[in-house]
């Protein structure tokens, strides 16, 4: 057990901006007029070896929006590179967020604390550095929902309003988000030191993830080969789960995609409701680009950005590197099918040892069903649990086409499926976009309620208990199309 520390002594290592200086400018926050903390998740600081009570402090507070730096810590701006909707930004970076240092959790692996929201940086570009209470509580309840669902993510720690007006289309009310990550970093991290031709750079930073991430590869024969390796099998595994629970990422730019395979970087994500592989929320995402069915091609481009980073790592000969990536790089159709195809099974209820020609038929075929008639993919997978146990009804009464149903049902069926399996693995509630909304309305107008209630719910994603009806419920018919924002 830790003796937690007072904020202002509170241990932050810097290992990345020790690893790879060039990518880590040092910076701070701006100041808070008046920090005021909103949320605060008491079980993640207890992960992380801190004292709830002491973040709760106005010291705490103070180190939760930047304006308390502990002793011995250099918060940094990390810079990165990324495509962004196919096209190359060589110069991205924390344009108002800060890695405040690392700190070694309860179980002594190394998370990032990180600020979102803090301030202009040098990487700001046009923006004001700045983050939004409704935004900042957005990316809260749905990244600890993802994790509550076994997800990989980035986890939220605390919201602080700042005290700040945030001018966007009316000025709303400012705020910083705290993060933790496994790291932050991204393929576009590895873009820019590739970008800038020193060698000794790329080495470094992949010899520092390697040591953060993926340590095995530090053993095998080829550790930088091993690297991709990794992450291509930890990406594929990240999106096939994305797909099986209807999550819509949104913005998949390079620099938004994690070498540790945590969801990062939630904007204008949302999740599905009626099954559609075209389904996008993004008011920007015009052509579709990151659309719900596109999400597992989108991820494959993306790590070949990675891959051609690594390039001078992996072979002296450049012909011979750009074979070894591309072989590497066709695993991930490999990965991502068996990643799928397990949790499908699972969704199902199917047995580990059936076949996966009889599996993957099956899925697919029901899920040509859910498109065609247009059914809430949650509530579909849960319904069937139920049918799984002989009741039905609720599954059969969210489908128009009643035959192809009932043939559909009688082949699953026939396989006995384990309707205790289904309910561990098919979440009740997720953060649906109506529920969602209507309690950032709330929280904006000073209400948390709402946002509480909300979060209390989604992070117990698959005990259904009762009163809790609304929550499992789709949309009414007048929500419309929902449409959400970056850089909000
Ligand atoms: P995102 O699409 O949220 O990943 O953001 C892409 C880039 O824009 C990142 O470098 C962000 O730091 C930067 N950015 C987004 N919003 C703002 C803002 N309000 N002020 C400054 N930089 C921003
Ligand atoms: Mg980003």
């Amino acid at each position: 057990m830790r003796i937690s520390a007072p904020p202002a002594d509170v241990r932050l290592d810097a290992t990345f901006a020790h690893d790879v200086p060039e990518l880590a400018l040092p910076w701070q926050a701006d100041e808070a007029p008046d920090p005021r903390l909103l949320v605060l998740n008491e079980p993640l600081a207890a992960d992380l070896g801190l004292d709830p009570a002491a973040l709760r402090s106005a010291d705490g507070v103070r180190l939760l929006v930047g304006n308390l730096v502990p002793d011995g810590a250099t918060p940094v701006a990390q810079a990165y590179a990324g495509h962004q909707f196919g096209g190359y930004s060589p110069q991205l970076g924390d344009g108002r967020a800060l890695l405040l240092g690392e700190l070694l959790d309860t179980e002594g692996r190394r998370r990032d604390l990180h600020l979102k929201g803090s301030g202009r940086t040098p990487f700001a570009r046009g923006g004001d550095g700045l983050a939004a209470v409704g935004p900042m509580l957005r990316e809260y309840v749905v990244s600890e929902a993802m994790h509550a669902l076994g997800l990989p993510t980035t986890r939220s720690l605390a919201v602080v309003a700042t005290g700040r007006g945030v001018r966007r289309e009316t000025v709303l009310p400012g705020a910083v988000l705290a993060r933790v990550a496994s790291s932050h970093l991204r393929v576009g991290s590895f873009q820019l030191a590739r970008a800038t031709g020193d060698a000794d750079l790329l080495r470094r930073l992949a010899d520092h993830t390697i040591a953060r991430h993926h340590p095995a590869a530090a053993r095998a024969d080829h550790p930088y080969l091993a690297l991709f390796e990794a992450v291509v099998t930890a990406q594929a595994s990240l999106v096939a789960r994305w797909m099986l629970v209807g999550f819509v990422h949104g913005v998949m730019n390079t620099d938004n995609v994690t070498i540790s395979g945590e969801t990062i970087d939630y904007g204008p994500c949302a999740f599905l409701d009626a099954f559609d592989p075209a389904t996008v929320f993004s008011s920007i995402d015009e052509g579709g680009r990151y659309a719900y069915g596109n999400q597992p091609a989108v991820m494959q481009w993306n790590l070949a950005r990675f891959a051609e980073t690594l390039l001078p790592l992996l072979h002296d000969d450049q012909e011979e590197a750009v074979e070894l990536a591309t072989r590497a790089l066709g695993g991930f159709a490999t990965a991502y099918d068996e990643a799928w195809t397990s949790g499908v099974r699972a969704k199902l209820g199917l047995r580990a040892d059936l076949d996966t020609a009889v599996v993957r038929p099956l899925a697919d075929d029901l899920l040509r069903l859910l498109h065609g008639d247009r059914v809430d993919l949650t509530t579909a997978f849960r319904a069937l649990g139920r049918a799984a146990r002989g009741d039905l009804e609720p599954a059969r009464g969210l489908f128009l086409e009643l035959a192809a149903f009932d043939d559909w049902v009688d082949r699953w069926r026939s396989l006995g499926p384990d309707a205790a399996v289904m309910d561990g693995v098919n979440p009740v509630y997720i953060p649906r976009n109506h529920l969602t909304e209507e309690a950032l309305t709330a929280a904006s107008d000073g209400d948390l309620g709402p946002f509480s209630r909300l979060l209390d719910v989604v992070t117990q994603p698959f005990d259904e208990r009762p009163g809790l009806e609304r929550y499992a419920a789709p949309a009414p018919d007048d929500f419309g199309h929902y449409r959400t924002f970056c850089g909000t």
